[in-house]
């Protein structure tokens, strides 16, 4: 097992772990600290495609945790990277999504916006979605295009309740275009591969960082990544002991975490 002190880089994951809602956990900046002054590298991972970097870098500021968007791997950015290992520069897409996918997606023109015969159906949340985007997608699936999706969660949790997430829009093209989706976003691994791969790390020594068995730990295990879940988020106690998916350590908070470390 991997022990705290030879770990060289830490993913962590951000609601429940860094911040709950808008307010910062206690131990973040702390943690944060720690790893700088031993030369640990770090980078967020989030399901959430919604969002771009540079967005989440002003949210964390917002709460006082210093974050630079180069940090922020979420599954847009994921989703972009492994869609570059597959299609050269100039390949058409045609993405469902918001500015965090399509800033990902577009912003540097290596892929093109193609609604005609796209190599590519991207799907992430989008909260104004329509009927005519979502049959456009079928169609271009059923044509061929393959289809991805960035996260597979099904639901999130809103202030009036929990609502349908993106996991919720792939289930309706599954449904509708009668093809399996490529998810990138955790449980799967490959969001880890590519924050390990923009932090140059070593897989055998990196630490991930959650709260969620079923995403953050399953992602981990997926991904041959040693775990911490911390109670700070979604996971009690009770479910922990409950849970088929175990992390390789356990901490009530991030405090007792740096106390661990340091
Ligand atoms: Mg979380």
């Amino acid at each position: 097992m991997l022990a705290l002190n030879d770990v060289t880089a830490v993913l962590f994951d951000m609601d429940g772990v860094l911040y709950r809602g808008s307010m910062p956990l206690p131990g973040v900046n702390e943690l944060l600290a720690l790893l700088e002054s031993r030369g640990i590298a770090y980078a967020c991972c989030t399901n959430n495609a919604t969002m771009t970097p540079a967005q989440y870098e002003a949210k964390l500021a917002r709460m006082g945790i210093h974050m630079p968007a180069e940090r922020v791997v979420t599954s847009s950015v994921a989703t972009r990277r492994w869609l570059e290992t597959q299609a050269p520069r100039g390949t058409g897409v045609y993405a469902i999504g918001m500015d965090g996918l399509r800033t990902a997606l577009f912003d540097d023109g290596y892929f093109v916006e193609d609604e005609e015969q796209p190599a590519f159906v991207v799907v992430g949340m989008d909260f104004e979605v329509t009927y005519h985007r979502l049959r456009k997608a079928c169609l271009l699936i059923r044509a061929g295009a393959r289809f991805i999706g960035t996260n597979p969660d099904t639901t999130f949790p809103a202030e009036d309740g929990i609502v349908p997430g993106c996991g919720a829009l792939l289930a309706l093209l599954r449904a509708g275009a009668e093809v399996e989706p490529f998810v990138i976003g955790k449980p799967g691994p490959t969001m880890f591969h590519a924050a390990i791969q923009i932090l140059g790390a070593d897989p055998s020594r990196t630490l991930t960082i959650g709260d969620r068995l079923d995403t953050d730990i399953a992602g981990a295990r997926a991904a041959g990544l040693a775990s911490v879940l911390v109670l700070t988020g979604v996971t009690t106690l009770e479910a922990l002991e409950r849970g088929t998916v175990q992390p390789d350590m356990v901490f009530a908070s991030l405090p007792e975490l740096c106390a661990a470390w340091a």
